[in-house]
């Protein structure tokens, strides 16, 4: 049987109850040996293998398990190792996890953002003399490890232009090179791997290209096109279903659809209008589409109705049709059973990997039996009047005012210094957080021991003199998960877990209907914290954008309704802390960027609702109320724009990792309010020295008017200990206190 029929893109891999994250962590621990590791990973895959097969599936995704990451795997089969991780005497797997994770001497391959996803993918370096060569047997292996049960599966590949698309030039690259360069032999590479692929029994192999949900240039473009020429020119191969996602492939779709690949598949999620573009593509006519009609990234139920008309509207100018999920079912929970304690009215909404699955096969039995699409569109649920929110995102004095209203107010020296939020998370901290949530802690000993960690968090920065104090967030688990638990039309998961990176997982708060506030969140422990102290106490909220970003987001209205939603109940907030007597609000976007759009031609929009739903959150704080905001996790250079469009009176700002690019940045864009540079990296352990945060203070102070620059960490200290956070943040102080004296 070769048909894909009913299928998924890819599967979770970190286990139902993060078995792997477990065995995986405990061997780095030294608790468990490789065996025992390799043991528990290959059950892993028995149990996922079987379990796809069982609930129906035509087709089941192979090589979908990674011990840490699908880009280094691909990295490492293809022999891409950079040099300072060769001749170091490891085993392969050890070598894999230093790639991953670095060693006391060996810095770690760079991680960063797979798309505009939550998954994070460590970056391959290459460099002119990279030499591909199949160094590995990792496919091929697993392969024969399903067929030994009984799953004919159909490995999944990275594919070779998003590969090289993802990596970096190596440090030490001459300027010109691009990774792309080396597609001619990597492209053999592939062609080796193929042939033994179809020689262990594969007759169908997947390769991703989701690179192409992005702009891409024409040599980019043509690469494509060669390297799939070649590719499938190749005469001992299996069938290929070149699979793109995370929106539309654009220009690579026509060069696909003209390529020697047997099969594609198109994300109609993220892209439904492409259901009616197919028929102006005659390659496609003799080739198996595969429709992703089930999302595979969010957690909802599919609109059966929607998919199956979705599914006709391509019949037709397709060869053959096959259903799946619109990507790979590693961005969302493994199943929706799991989840008891959640409410019955959002459970019965709700689709996890399992549920998916079902869905598909479901989808595809209907498709079959040719079971007509009710052509009637499901109709999203009753708007809100609009208000004339417009004006709601205006603050009612412009900078140059509120500068003069707070100065008066707040009385700060020049180069204030303040930190971003949050104080190391103590045991104790977290131990009396999960004794309250098991019900060993009552909410009364809970709160004292709260406020007597805010005690000590305060004495601790008025020894240190530090202008604008926090209280520390001793209360919170997680920026967005402790918003998600206090406001209503969010819920939480017990088991929803989801790879973050690595053995990192996250739980998403899912945003399930109308979000409001029932009561005050964080003035208790905000005001608490000023009560203490004279000196003025910052008030710390994270930003609906970034609550957005970080949950699982209904889709029956648009984003930027649901964002403002979010924005009128932080609003509230922003209203009562000021009447509580806080007179400063940071209101944290770390994720601004993250949700920006693939294609340059979406930002524009994005951007304008994102800063819109920030606005309408802060901007009813009086002029003298001095709002801040905090990013961070990224570059932003491009978004420069958007960071001035929030219209906060102070931004701090992720900049000592890249050496504060970020002020030429703001230079460029005259950025004419108050800012604050991460002057040194908290996510290393390292303390910097007084002289080195003076001197990135006096360079900044070439750009940045004294009164307009402050001096904080690049990000909160929550991970950090306090052996390291006192003597940096002494540091700090003091080198705050030199650049004033101007030297
Ligand atoms: N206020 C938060 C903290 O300090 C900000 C965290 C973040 O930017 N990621 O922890
Ligand atoms: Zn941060």
């Amino acid at each position: 049987m070769s048909q894909i029929g009913a299928t998924v893109l890819g599967y979770p891999r970190i286990g139902p109850r993060r078995e792997l994250k477990r065995a995986v962590e405990a061997y780095w621990a030294d608790q468990i040996s490789a065996d025992e590791l390799t043991t528990t990973a290959a059950e892993l895959r028995a149990s996922t293998w079987q379990e796809l097969a069982r609930r129906g599936l035509d087709s089941v995704p192979g090589n979908t398990f990674s011990y840490y990451d699908h880009v280094l795997d691909t990295a490492t089969l293809f022999g891409a190792v950079p040099e300072r991780f060769q001749d170091t005497g490891l085993s392969e797997l050890d070598r894999y996890f230093a790639m991953a994770r670095g060693r006391p001497d060996l810095a770690p391959l760079e991680l960063t953002k797979w798309f505009d996803t939550n998954y994070h993918y460590l970056v391959p370096e290459l460099a002119p003399d990279t030499r591909f060569t199949l160094a590995g047997r990792k496919p091929v292996d697993e392969f024969e490890e399903a067929m030994r049960l009984g799953v004919r599966t159909r490995p999944v590949l990275l594919g070779p232009l998003t590969f090289l698309l993802l990596a970096k030039p190596a440090p030490g690259s001459p300027d010109g090179f691009t990774p792309l360069k080396l597609a001619d032999s990597l492209a053999e590479c592939y062609i080796e791997l193929l042939e033994q692929l179809h020689e262990a029994g594969a007759d169908w192999v997947q390769l991703d290209e989701p690179a192409f949900a992005a702009d891409r240039s024409a040599a980019e473009l043509c690469a494509l096109r060669d390297v799939y020429a070649r590719v499938t020119a190749a005469t001992n191969r299996p069938k290929l279903l070149v699979a793109g996602y995370f929106g539309d492939p654009g220009p690579a779709l026509p060069i696909l659809a003209e390529s020697g690949a047997e099969a594609v598949s198109i994300d109609l999620v993220s892209a439904p209008e492409l259901a009616f573009e197919l028929s102006e593509m005659p390659g496609l006519r003799t080739k198996t589409v595969v429709a992703g009609v089930v999302d595979g990234r969010n957690v909802w139920r599919t609109d059966v109705d929607q998919a199956l008309s979705r599914c006709a509207a391509m019949a037709g100018s397709v060869g053959e049709l096959a259903v799946s999920t619109s990507c790979s079912l590693l961005h969302v929970p493994y199943d929706v059973d799991a989840e008891t304690g959640l409410d019955q009215d959002v459970r019965a909404r709700l689709a996890f990997a399992r549920q998916k699955v079902d869905e598909v096969v479901e989808l595809n039995r209907a498709l079959q039996s040719g079971a007509s699409a009710n052509h009637k569109h499901q109709t999203t649920s009753a708007r809100r009047a609009s208000e004339p929110i417009d004006e709601q995102k205006r603050r009612r004095a412009p900078y140059s005012e509120r500068e003069h209203a707070q100065r008066a107010r707040l009385g700060l020296p020049s180069l204030a210094t303040t930190t971003i939020g949050s104080f190391p998370q103590t045991p104790d901290v977290r131990r009396a957080r999960a004794d309250l949530r098991a019900g060993r802690l009552s909410e009364s000993e809970y709160r004292r021991r709260m406020r007597a960690e805010i005690g000590r968090v305060i004495r601790l920065q008025e020894r240190l003199g530090l202008d604008v104090l926090v209280h520390g967030e001793p209360e919170r688990n997680d920026m967005v998960q402790y918003f998600a638990e206090h406001l209503d039309g969010f819920a939480t998961t017990e088991h929803g877990w989801v790879q973050s990176y690595g053995s990192r997982c996250v739980r998403p708060p899912i945003l399930h209907g109308d979000v409001s506030r029932q009561a005050p969140i964080t003035v208790e422990w905000s005001s608490y914290a000023q009560s203490l102290t004279g000196k003025p106490v910052k008030g710390m909220l994270t930003g609906p954008v970034t609550i957005l970003a970080w949950s699982f987001v209904r889709v029956d209205q648009p984003l930027a309704q649901t964002a403002d939603q979010v924005a009128l109940a932080l609003r509230d907030e922003v209203a009562d802390l000021e009447q509580a007597g806080i007179w400063i609000v940071q209101m944290d976007e770390p994720a601004l960027r993250e949700l920006l759009p693939l294609r340059a031609k979406d930002r524009k929009e994005y951007l304008s609702w994102a800063v819109g739903a920030f606005r309408l959150a802060t901007a009813a704080a009086a002029p003298g109320t001095q709002i801040h905001t905090h990013l961070c996790y990224s570059e932003f250079g491009d978004v420069i724009d958007a960071i001035d469009g929030l219209d906060a009176d102070v931004t701090t700002i992720e900049a000592a990792r890249s050496h504060m690019q970020v002020i030429d940045d703001l230079r460029a864009a005259e950025f004419g309010r108050g800012v604050g540079p991460g002057v040194y990296d908290i996510h290393s352990s390292r303390v910097p020295s007084e002289d080195e945060i003076a001197k990135r203070l006096i360079a900044a102070l070439h750009v940045v008017p004294p009164e307009r620059l402050w001096v904080n960490p690049d990000c909160g200290l929550k991970t950090r200990a306090y052996a390291e956070v006192e003597p940096a943040l002494r540091n700090l102080v003091r080198a705050a206190a030199r650049a004033r004296g101007g030297q």
